[in-house]
């Protein structure tokens, strides 16, 4: 009996399916020209299994939709508003709340309120939007992650880790006056969903109290993060995913949430804060950028279905079957060779572009071109997380970043194992004709975000 593997399985069951159209390769080829090589610029309907993100893709619950019903769309005081008001406090522990229509929304509305021109605001690796709205507010993103993060093979268990020697020596050259706060992700998307470990958090909330520092929570992806401490940090086991998020947020001093990702919405996000006086101001700023402070951009209804799925999205059993199905996908990824960034981070597969396709420099965009080659095969839909998403410096000069990647987000209780498979095998036989593979050249650059909208051509 010993030998007998303990599956993990969905802790729910499937009561309405989506109905999904089968393409040819010679229709993908067409899709794909006709979209500029951007998996961003696929329409939908042409892309089989999407994953392209998994904000704002979760399959709602039963009980979620129900309380879609309940949508009190008065403009001012919905008792949704109250409801989502009374769980963030509850199970997140911040004080007060400002929803917003997404979580840039609530970046757009801090960044303004705490940043002045010339502040240096260290992070634990950029994420796009983020960065964008501290740059737009005047201040200048340095990144305090530890070396181990840019390093796509290094086993360490908590990549998303600080390291506050990179932080004491911002503090030293510039001064902790021009810090307004260090902006810190749990789960850091562009490091590959890779978790920051309890300790790291002790440390980091006991250095920045000594030099007067705010911390801000990017806690889009918290839950998942809290599962990795209950798996892998000592004296974490036995505690509940609820009880390490709060610990987790009482190391903060407010929070930045895009809901169309953990909290199992398709919009949604908010700003919580601790502060009274910032909650003052974001509460009067918020009417000019977002709506009302009591609907923020949303309906009644949509805030009504954040409430109920942050309850969902902190229960042990759904975020062990949500990493579990990652996990699944990653380790098939692996059997088959395939070059994944480990360890395999929380909401999706990281695969590395550079080792995928070392023949490809940098400047022809080779993951940009993998995603391409992905949708071609079976008309699975990913995201370029390289230098195109990297963008350009104030300077105009482009970031090169260390990571190449393409993201297989893998959308909450959307997909089955069978599509894991198909997804796994379909990547495997991309990898076995790597070598035939050649890059791209950008025929077309937006402004801002330019991976939004960018167009390409094969070379
Ligand atoms: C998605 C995301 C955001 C931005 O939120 P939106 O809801 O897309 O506006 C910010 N930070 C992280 C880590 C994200 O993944």
């Amino acid at each position: 009996m010993k030998n007998i593997k303990h599956s993990w399985a969905e802790p729910y069951k499937i009561k309405m399916v989506e109905l999904l159209k089968m393409t040819t390769p010679a229709q993908r080829k067409k899709a794909m020209q006709d979209a500029g090589y951007n998996t961003f610029l696929l329409k939908s309907e042409d892309v089989y299994i999407d994953l392209l993100t998994d904000s704002g893709t979760s399959a709602m619950s039963d009980r979620q939709w129900a309380g879609m019903m309940m949508g009190d769309e008065a403009y001012a005081g919905s008792r949704n508003f109250y409801h989502l008001e009374s769980v963030v406090k509850d199970i997140y522990g911040y004080k007060y709340l400002i929803p917003t229509h997404q979580g840039r929304g609530a970046e757009n509305i801090l960044s303004k309120i705490l940043i002045k021109k010339g502040d240096i605001i260290p992070g634990n690796m950029y994420f796009t939007t983020t960065r964008l709205h501290q740059e737009l507010a005047g201040g200048k993103f340095e990144d305090i992650i530890i070396d181990e993060a840019h390093d796509p093979e290094n086993d360490f268990p908590f990549k998303g880790n600080i390291d506050l020697n990179k932080l004491d020596k911002l503090i030293k050259k510039y001064g902790a006056k021009r810090i307004p706060y260090v902006s810190m992700a749990t789960s850091v998307n562009m490091a590959g969903g890779q978790p920051i470990s309890m300790k790291n958090l002790k440390e980091l909330r006991a250095f920045t109290k000594k030099h007067g520092i705010r911390v801000i929570h990017d806690m889009t992806r918290v839950a998942e993060n809290a599962y990795f401490i209950q798996q892998k940090e000592k004296g974490y086991k036995d505690k509940t995913i609820r009880e390490i998020v709060k610990e987790i947020n009482s190391y903060t001093d407010g929070a930045t949430m895009s809901a169309k990702k953990d909290a199992l919405v398709n919009i949604g996000g908010f700003l919580a804060v601790n502060d009274w006086d910032v909650f003052e101001e974001a509460r009067n700023m918020v009417v000019v950028y977002e709506g009302l402070h009591t609907y923020g951009g949303l309906a009644g209804r949509d805030m009504e279905a954040m409430a109920i799925g942050i309850g969902e999205s902190v229960n042990d059993d759904h975020i062990k079957a949500r990493v579990g199905q990652v996990i699944y996908l990653g380790e098939k990824m692996l059997e088959y060779n395939v070059p994944i960034v480990t360890p395999i981070g929380g909401h999706g597969i990281f695969v590395d572009a550079k080792k995928f396709l070392p023949h490809i420099s940098q400047d022809q965009f080779p993951a940009q071109t993998l995603a391409a080659e992905v949708y071609l095969d079976a008309g699975i839909r990913t995201m370029e997380r390289g230098v195109v998403s990297a963008g350009r410096k104030a300077n105009g000069e482009n970031y090169y970043p260390k990571l190449e990647l393409v993201r297989f987000t893998i959308p909450r209780r959307v997909y089955t194992q069978a599509h894991m498979d198909v997804i796994a095998e379909s990547v495997a036989r991309v990898y076995e004709r790597r070598n035939k593979i050649k890059g791209m050249k950008m025929i077309y650059e937006p402004k801002y975000l330019r991976f939004f909208q960018a167009k390409f051509e094969k070379l």
